[in-house]
């Protein structure tokens, strides 16, 4: 079934809906969605199966409440059934049922989705941080999410997961929670009102572009009905609630457009007729925020924008032995995962880093097929040979005298080297400041894990 009860997914759920009642649009049911919450027990670490499914068709449900607050709609509402599917299955209206079918993992994806988004956009209203980290200022945007490694980070929730305090905005930054909370919600709100769409506007049959394009007209008018309530309320933060509510129509349909490049033939993800589909319903999407005056940035703005340009190339890996730890542009993969199939990575250049009992393996490549990943020994070496091998910028030879299998250095002395290879050897995120021997390693230390950027810096431990 693919689906995952990670533990962390509880920072999620535990946070959402609880500062989101400081907001006081008359119209959003917020004290639903947190009596909703409250149902469950305070730890989602326990719920069961069952429980996050009937949490997710509740909240499925509330949104359709919504959407029927905001269209004015005396139709009945339709049911919703929360299934347990593959990650990446959408909703969808089932017009035999009349029930729309909502996917716990998918909507899962969509939370996290929003809550990086929201810290976006929060960030980009002018709005700073105690201790903002470069990738955590725009974690949608930087982290392009899920673009190097297939299948080992092939969805948000590993990236997500082991980042959530990263990611989370912290507990004093109310407004920023706020705006992860919201986000997360509309994110969610726009599918659930495109498949309200698709009912109210009577569609029959296999999905056409055209009727995809209208019930995500539908879905964004709705937007625009609950971004007019909010309006009322508080002029001055009109353009940001706006700019949460348009971009939360828009990114749900990249997620979707990158997730069919996994699917297909690598080389011409983005010309199968479902890519063209999505890219018709995003160039949809723009036009119509183009046309919202009050927009005060345009939506495209917060997308990755090279996510359909990535060429993905198929590179088939060999170890001379199997690694304890591999490191593929400065991000942990499992090995199991690569051992039944191969990576997809995008073009242009990846550093590799495997290690285990015995040695050290460092390889780049730049779009090659294959690559083959060749130890060498670990050795000890003194403090005036590691010298000149750092001058000789020799950083694998540098990792084979400082490091062990884990990439941490054997010795406080050994650190400052160890930091300097990780950083030029594409694994910054390995550098830990603290192991460091003075203050000044100590800032090189930290220049270094700070400069990591982007998907390379999620370092997935
Ligand atoms: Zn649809």
């Amino acid at each position: 079934m693919g689906i995952k009860w990670n533990a962390k997914f509880s920072s999620v759920l535990c946070c959402i809906f609880l500062s989101v009642l400081t907001v006081h649009a008359q119209e959003l049911p917020y004290r639903d969605f947190g009596n909703l919450r409250n149902g469950y027990p305070a730890d989602a670490n326990s719920w069961s199966k069952d429980q996050y499914a009937d949490y997710n068709r509740k909240m499925a449900l509330l949104l359709i409440d919504v959407v029927w607050t905001f269209r004015h709609l005396d139709k009945p509402k339709p049911d919703v059934i929360s299934i347990l599917s593959a990650p990446r299955t959408p909703p969808a209206w089932v017009e035999d049922s009349n029930t729309i079918s909502y996917p716990v993992s998918f909507a899962r994806e969509m939370t996290q989705l929003g809550f990086m988004l929201g810290r976006d956009i929060y960030i980009d209203s002018g709005r700073r941080l105690v201790a903002d980290k470069p990738v955590t200022q725009h974690p949608f945007f930087d982290g392009h999410l899920v673009k190097a490694i297939d299948p080992s980070i092939n969805s948000v929730s590993p990236v997500f997961d082991t980042n959530a305090s990263l990611i989370t905005c912290p507990q004093t930054e109310q407004d920023c929670l706020t705006s992860q909370e919201l986000e997360g919600i509309f994110l969610q709100l726009f599918l659930v009102a495109h498949e309200c769409g698709h009912y109210v506007l009577g569609h029959h049959g296999a999905r056409q572009l055209d009727q995809e394009l209208a019930a995500d007209r539908y879905g964004w008018d709705t937007l625009q009905a609950v971004a007019q309530s909010f309006k009322s309320q508080d002029g001055k933060s009109n353009p940001y609630y706006d700019l949460l509510l348009a971009s939360a129509a828009e990114a749900p349909l990249w997620y979707l457009l990158q997730s069919e490049a996994w699917t297909h033939v690598i080389g011409t993800p983005s010309d199968t007729q479902e890519a063209q589909v999505y890219k018709k319903r995003i160039d949809q999407i723009d036009a119509l925020a183009d046309e919202w005056d009050d927009l005060p940035r345009l939506v495209s703005a917060f997308m990755p924008e090279t996510f359909s340009d990535w060429s993905l190339q198929s590179t088939a890996v060999s170890f001379e032995r199997l690694p304890q730890l591999l490191v593929v542009d400065g991000v942990r993969v499992s090995v199991d995962e690569i051992r039944k199939e191969n990576l997809r990575l995008p073009s242009g250049i990846t550093h590799w880093i495997a290690t285990d009992a015995s040695g050290v393996a460092c390889q780049t490549s730049d779009d090659d097929e294959q690559v083959a990943l060749n130890y060498q020994a670990w050795t000890d070496t003194d403090l005036a040979t590691i010298g000149n091998l750092e001058k000789a910028k020799k950083w694998c030879d540098v990792v084979a005298s400082t490091a062990n299998a884990q990439l941490q250095p054997r010795s406080s002395a050994l650190a400052a080297a160890l930091n300097q290879a990780l950083y030029y050897l594409g694994a910054a995120d390995f550098v830990d400041p603290d192991m460091t021997q003075n203050q000044e390693d100590k800032k090189h230390a930290e220049r270094y894990k700070g400069s990591s950027i982007g998907v390379k810096s999620w370092g997935l431990p």
